[in-house]
């Protein structure tokens, strides 16, 4: 889809979502570590790009294993699934809460256990129904600590078919901190005979075969996103985030733009006024930095980002720019690495922070 198609008679902002460099990259991943299970993590409604969409495209793709983080979602998929006649295990990240057992149940959701409280109350509300075991090997986020481990695995009821546990610092793959935590991973796995072990989510995917375990959980490699401190060009990009322009104008050297007139003309400026803001998930960090496309050049904005409006800097570009042309702030023309740079932020709170007013096309 073209960035400058004028047939999209939107007034607002949408993100272009390719599902085929969806299945393209899940490819990718399978061909980095075949010796593995490749799942898929669809929490946070698929990284913001659409649980359905996202989970029917996979399940196509034969993907048998999905990680959400809370049993709401891991019942949203189950209803997809069933809509498909697909069947597939289900995890959930954060495991069960005293009230949210019930819905383990219902919807047919493996927790993940977290801790020695959460697999004795599991144990004394359900049936011997299998579950995963989170061991913390130095996130010290989720996870059981090692100390729990010894008592966890004694308790009568458990029937544990997934031990796993997460990677704090695979965006670097040289951190040291990678290999402490696969050395011990690999140790507290061996306690577990019956369990299949997982380790690595999309960075761990992409990295040497000592991380890649029995199954692997990514995420924002599979839409499109690197899950590295540089860009990833193994990925194809999923998502193009596009907004039309609503208003044209031109200013005088020394007048502002924005709230805090915080751009300031140097020179005769032309500006156009693009109908998206941090409302729609363009964070504010990204005022005066951004670099969009429009009509074939860079644009960058000038001065801050507003709830629904960005002003553009289009001074420099050659071909005409009128009202209702297209910008695009990430996609293939300007990778969500880039931008999301720019907002001092990642990928992954780019894609989730997309707002409810962006509109969801898939192509
Ligand atoms: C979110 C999450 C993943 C997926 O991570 P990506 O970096 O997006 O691939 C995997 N495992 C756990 C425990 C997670 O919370």
């Amino acid at each position: 889809m073209s960035g400058n198609s004028q047939s999209d008679k939107t007034s607002g902002p949408w993100v272009d979502i390719n599902l085929g460099a969806v299945a393209a990259n899940y490819a990718t991943l399978c061909a980095a570590a075949p010796d593995a299970e490749m799942a898929a993590v669809v929490k946070c409604n698929a990284y913001g790009l659409g649980l359905a969409a996202v989970a029917t495209k996979l399940a196509g793709l034969n993907c048998k294993t999905f990680f959400v983080a809370y049993p709401e979602e891991g019942a949203d998929l189950r209803t997809v699934l069933q809509s498909l006649n697909a069947d597939a295990t289900i995890y959930v990240f954060n495991g069960p809460l005293p009230h949210t057992m019930p819905l383990f149940q219902s919807a047919k959701l493996k927790p993940v256990l977290n801790s020695l409280e959460q697999a004795t109350q599991w144990t004394t509300h359900c049936d011997g129904a299998p579950v995963a075991l989170h061991i913390d090997t130095g996130m010290n986020r989720l996870g059981a600590p090692l100390s729990e481990v010894d008592a966890i695995a004694s308790l009568g009821g458990l029937n544990i078919d997934l031990v796993m546990s997460h990677l704090a610092c695979a965006s670097d793959p040289a951190h040291p901190k990678n290999e402490e935590q696969r050395i011990l991973f690999a140790n507290v796995a061996k306690d577990f005979p019956h369990a299949r072990a997982s380790l690595s989510a999309s960075g761990g995917a992409l990295m040497d075969a000592r991380f890649h375990f029995d199954l692997i959980r990514p995420g924002i490699a599979l839409y499109g996103g690197s899950p590295f401190d540089v860009d990833e060009r193994r990925l194809k990009p999923v998502a193009a985030l596009r907004a039309p322009v609503v208003q044209l104008r031109d200013i005088a050297p020394g007048e502002t733009v924005g709230y805090n007139a915080s751009f300031k003309a140097t020179a005769p400026t032309r500006l156009a006024t693009v109908a998206l803001g941090y409302g729609d998930g363009m964070p504010t960090s990204g005022s005066g930095r951004v670099q969009a496309m429009i009509a074939g050049a860079h644009a960058r904005v000038a001065g801050r980002i507003s709830m629904d409006l960005i002003s553009l800097d289009i001074t420099n570009c050659k071909n005409p720019i009128k009202t209702g042309d297209i910008a695009t702030f990430f996609g293939e023309e300007v990778s969500l690495f880039e931008t999301a740079k720019s907002c001092n932020t990642n990928a992954y709170e780019l894609l989730t922070g997309l707002g409810g007013r962006v509109d969801r096309r898939y192509l």
